[in-house]
């Protein structure tokens, strides 16, 4: 389990979370909506022990992000994906997948690249596995984004936006890989504003308003008029991305 209880973050005089409260399942999908600015990004970067709290706590799998000495055992938990790419540049895909292995996880380097390859080809990209991220398109680079991840074998995979760098082509490809990942049971803080996509995978959906978290239902009822729709907030932010 992965629980957020009553977070605060402030950045100066700007409270950017303010007491949010979020629970997720193994198995589970959730995902994040909100505008631009609520603190969706701000919300991963606490859970990954980026920043530091203001108030309440964050445990994965009842692992402290707050106390040092259970920082790593969190991090080992959770895995995450950025907008941005953040491969190595002079490291191939390969490489790239099988670093944190070897280097955090002392695993042997041939088990661990055999393993990166089995990954990559998961990802649809056996063929490219030996390619530097220059040569590969953004959507082969961000699915060697979540192949790195995958590598590590999170119980909860973060996801932040991992689409919106993308073209729809290469949108839909790593789209593809996340709707299998979900229905083989990866657990799953999706955001994103790909709301279409949000309400086929998820199990949940939580909506994030000026750092707070106004509603968190079922997808299904988070569309429905009686539902998330019946928050003005959420009825405008629907309006306007469709
Ligand atoms: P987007 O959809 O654009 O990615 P977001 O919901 O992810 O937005 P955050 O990146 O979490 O939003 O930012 C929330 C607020 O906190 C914004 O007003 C942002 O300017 C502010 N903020 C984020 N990081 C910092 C920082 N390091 N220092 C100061 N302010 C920050
Ligand atoms: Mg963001």
């Amino acid at each position: 389990m992965l629980t957020v209880e009553n977070v605060r973050k402030v950045f100066g005089a700007a409270t950017v979370l303010g007491g949010v409260d979020l629970a997720i399942r193994p198995g589970e999908v959730v995902s994040v909506l909100g505008t631009s600015g609520s603190g969706k990004s701000t919300l991963i970067r606490c859970i990954n022990g980026l920043e530091r709290l203001d108030g309440g706590r964050i445990t994965v799998d009842g692992f402290d992000v707050s106390k040092p000495k259970e920082l790593a055992e969190a991090r080992k938990r959770s895995g995450t994906v950025f907008q941005l790419f953040n491969l190595y540049p002079h490291m191939t895909a390969v490489e790239n997948v099988m670093l944190a292995p070897v280097e955090v996880l002392k695993r042997p380097r041939r088990e661990a690249e055999a393993k990166a390859r089995e990954i990559l080809a998961s990802v649809g990209l056996a063929p490219r596995a030996d390619a530097y991220p220059a040569q590969l398109s953004g959507g082969q680079r961000q699915r060697v984004g979540l192949a790195r991840a995958l590598a590590m074998e999170p119980r909860y995979l973060l996801l932040d936006e991992v689409t919106s760098a993308l073209d729809p082509e290469m949108t839909a490809e790593v789209l593809a890989i996340l709707a299998e990942l979900a229905k083989t049971g990866t657990t799953m803080l999706f955001v994103t504003h790909e709301i279409e996509f949000a309400r086929r995978i998820s199990d949940r959906i939580v909506f994030l308003d000026a750092g707070r978290l106004l509603v968190d239902l079922p997808a299904a009822e988070f569309f429905s008029p009686a539902g998330g729709l019946a928050n003005p907030r959420i009825a405008q932010f629907l309006s306007k991305m469709h």
